[in-house]
């Protein structure tokens, strides 16, 4: 979290501190969109002695590729998770599907932050080469799910029908076949 890559010349914190206020800390029994007690404007009071979870976690704008059209997450409004998850749709005749999700983390203050242009190509991009969806969320139980047109094979389709958007452990994640999203599309959730 905050502070996590500040060596890292291409692309660094600064003056964002947004996730350590929009994501969960199970460590230290911080809900999601609360400000963590060890946030400053400078980064994290803790930093050399911050939780494991704080150590190993960066958001995906910091550490890849394949968001460097993205603005800061600060700036932006949004955090994009390393981590992905998964959602369950269930189809007509009860059979459910676990679908693979990226994240996004959207800063309530800035609601429809995730209709960000730069957002929606790096999402339909992550659809097309990885058939992931989209969980857009608004805290740790609260979002709805957005299909990109890669999946689709139309515009963007939002889902929004009784999302629970509870996170999921690491382990189940990698459980998740990425091919069961396109059957998923239209589906109840
Ligand atoms: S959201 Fe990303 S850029 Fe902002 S403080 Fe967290 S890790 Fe750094
Ligand atoms: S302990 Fe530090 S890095 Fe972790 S959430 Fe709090 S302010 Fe952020």
């Amino acid at each position: 979290m905050s502070g996590v890559r500040q060596d890292e010349p291409a692309r660094q914190c600064g003056a964002c501190t947004l996730c350590c206020r929009l994501l969960p800390q199970r460590e230290l029994d911080k809900p999601a969109n609360q400000r963590c007690r060890h946030q400053r404007h400078t980064g994290c009071s803790i930093y050399p002695k911050r939780p494991g979870s704080c150590r190993l976690w960066s958001c995906r704008w910091l550490v890849a590729d394949d968001t460097a059209d993205l603005r800061r997450p600060d700036l932006a409004h949004y955090v994009v998770d390393v981590m992905p998850d998964f959602v369950t749709a269930v189809q007509e005749g009860g059979e459910r599907l676990q679908i693979p999700v990226v994240q996004v983390w959207i800063d309530p203050r800035h609601p429809d932050a995730h209709r960000d242009p730069a957002l929606r190509a790096f999402l339909d991009r992550r659809a097309e080469a990885e058939g992931m969806a989209a969980i857009i969320r608004y805290g740790s139980s609260d979002g709805f799910v957005l299909f990109a047109p890669s999946l689709t094979g139309k515009g963007w389709m939002e889902n929004h029908d009784g999302v629970k958007g509870e996170q999921h452990s690491a382990e189940e994640v990698l459980a998740v076949a990425p091919q069961q999203v396109a059957r998923a599309v239209g589906s109840s959730f």
